[in-house]
C-alpha cells in the first residue's frame, strides 16, 4: 500500500492484559516512563511498498538483527505528547497534528520515509482507544504517548536503509512535580554543545539525546537539575536545554525566547506559550540571549523570571543557574508569577477547563 492510501489497522487485542486489580495499583504512582499499556501500534515502511501492516497487539519486545542499521548508524527520530482524561471520560490530545507535521520534518532530515500525518493522528487514536482504561483519571495524570520510527534493514552500508519499523507505546505518567512546582537550577555547560548550524538539532532524533547526556550527567554532578546549552558557534547565545525550550521575562513585559535557527527544537509547547503570551498583552520576540546579558540583566533586576518549557512539565520556573566561575538567582530563586500563571492557563487549556481558542485539544474518544 502506498503512502497515500488509507491504511488499515488490523487489530490484534493482548490475550493475557494486565488485570484491573493490578492496573489501578500501578496506576496509583506510575512515575514517569517505567509504566507501560497492554498494547502497541506497529507500521511497517520499505521502500518501493510504502507503508504496510498497520497493526495495534500486545506490547512486547521487537525482535532486531544484529545488523540493524538503526543500531549502527542510528537512523531514528520520535515524538511525544500527551493523553488527557475528559470529565465525562473521554480523551483529547493536544495539537496531535503538530507532533505529526514534526515528526515529517524529523524524518525528512534523518533521510527517512514520511509518515503521513493522518496515519500518524490514527495511530495515536487507535492506541488510546484500545488502552483507554490506562489514561489516568486524577488531575495531574496523563498517559504520555512516544511514537518513534527506526531503520530496520539489515544491512551496514552507510546510506538510508530501506526499511523502517514505526511504533507507538504509551505509558500512564503522574504529577511531574509532586508537591508543587519548583524552581530548576540549571548548568552551562562549558565543554559541551547540542546542535551546531547544519546539524540535527531541529530534527526530533535520538542521537540528539544521546550527546546531551554527558552535559546532563556534568549538570547533576554540579549540583543542578538539568543542563543549559549555549550555541555551538561562539559558546555565547542560549539555545535550549537537553530537551525543553527556554524563555526570558523582562520587567518591560516582553517575553523573549531564542529563534528557530536549526540548532533548537521547535517545542509544540513554545509555541503555544508565544501565542498565549501575545494574547495576553505581552511583548514577545524571538531574538538570541547571550549568557552574558542573562547574568547581568539578572543582577540588575530587569530580568525578572526564566522558564523551560516541554510536554513532560509544561513550563518549569528556572530559579537558579549554575557555571564554572560562579552561579546567580533569577528572580530570588523563587516561581515568577507570569510563569506560573501562564503555566496554570496552558494547563487549563490542555485539561479542557479553559476555553480553547486555538482548536488545539482534539478529543479522540
Ligand atoms: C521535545 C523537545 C522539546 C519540547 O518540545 P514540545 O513539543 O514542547 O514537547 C524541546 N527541546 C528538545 C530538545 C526536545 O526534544
Amino acid at each position: 500500500m502506498s503512502g497515500g492510501d488509507k491504511l488499515d489497522f488490523e487489530i490484534r487485542p493482548n490475550p493475557a492484559p494486565v488485570s484491573a486489580a493490578d492496573r489501578a495499583a500501578l496506576l496509583a504512582n506510575p512515575g514517569f516512563g517505567r509504566v507501560f499499556t497492554d498494547h502497541m501500534v506497529t507500521i511497517r515502511y520499505a521502500d518501493g511498498k510504502g507503508w504496510y501492516d498497520a497493526r495495534v497487539e500486545a506490547r512486547a519486545p521487537i525482535p532486531m538483527d544484529p545488523a540493524a542499521a538503526v543500531l549502527h548508524y542510528a537512523q531514528e527520530i520520535f515524538e511525544g505528547l500527551k493523553a488527557y482524561r475528559t470529565g465525562d471520560g473521554g480523551v483529547t490530545l493536544f495539537r496531535p497534528e503538530a507532533n505529526a507535521a514534526r515528526f515529517v520534518a524529523s524524518a525528512r532530515r534523518l533521510a527517512m520515509p514520511e509518515l503521513p500525518p493522518a496515519t500518524f493522528v490514527e495511530s495515536l487514536r487507535q492506541l488510546v482507544e484500545i488502552d483507554r482504561d490506562w489514561v489516568p483519571e486524577d488531575d495531574d495524570g496523563s498517559l504520555y504517548l512516544r511514537p518513534f520510527m527506526f531503520a530496520s534493514e539489515v544491512f551496514l552500508g552507510v546510506r538510508p536503509a530501506n526499511e523502517y519499523l514505526y511504533a507507538v507505546i504509551a505509558s500512564p505518567a503522574g504529577a511531574y512535580f509532586t508537591g508543587g512546582v519548583k524552581p530548576i537550577t540549571v548548568w552551562v555547560s562549558p565543554d559541551y554543545t547540542r546542535a551546531a548550524p547544519g546539524g540535527t538539532g531541529a530534527a526530533k532524533c535520538g542521537g540528539n539525546y544521546a550527546a546531551s547526556l554527558v552535559a546532563q550527567a556534568e549538570a547533576i554532578e554540579a549540583g543542578c537539575d538539568q543542563v543549559v546549552f549555549l550555541d555551538a558557534v561562539e559558546r555565547r547565545f542560549v539555545d535550549e536545554l537537553g530537551g525543553m525550550n527556554v524563555f526570558f521575562v523582562y520587567d518591560d513585559n516582553t517575553l523573549v525566547t531564542p529563534p528557530l535557527t536549526g540548532t533548537i527544537l521547535p517545542g509544540i509547547t513554545r509555541d503555544a506559550v508565544l501565542t498565549l503570551a501575545a494574547e495576553s498583552g505581552h511583548r514577545v520576540a524571538e531574538r538570541p540571549v547571550s549568557f552574558a546579558d542573562w547574568q547581568a540583566d539578572a543582577a540588575s533586576g530587569r530580568l525578572r523570571e526564566v522558564f523551560a518549557c516541554g510536554t513532560a512539565a509544561v513550563i518549569t520556573p528556572i530559579g537558579g543557574v549554575r557555571f564554572p566561575d560562579g552561579e546567580f538567582l533569577v528572580g530570588g530563586g523563587e516561581p515568577g508569577r507570569f510563569t506560573m500563571a501562564l503555566r496554570q492557563q496552558l494547563v487549563d487549556i490542555q485539561r479542557g477547563r479553559a476555553e480553547d481558542r486555538h482548536g488545539w485539544v482534539q478529543r479522540v474518544l
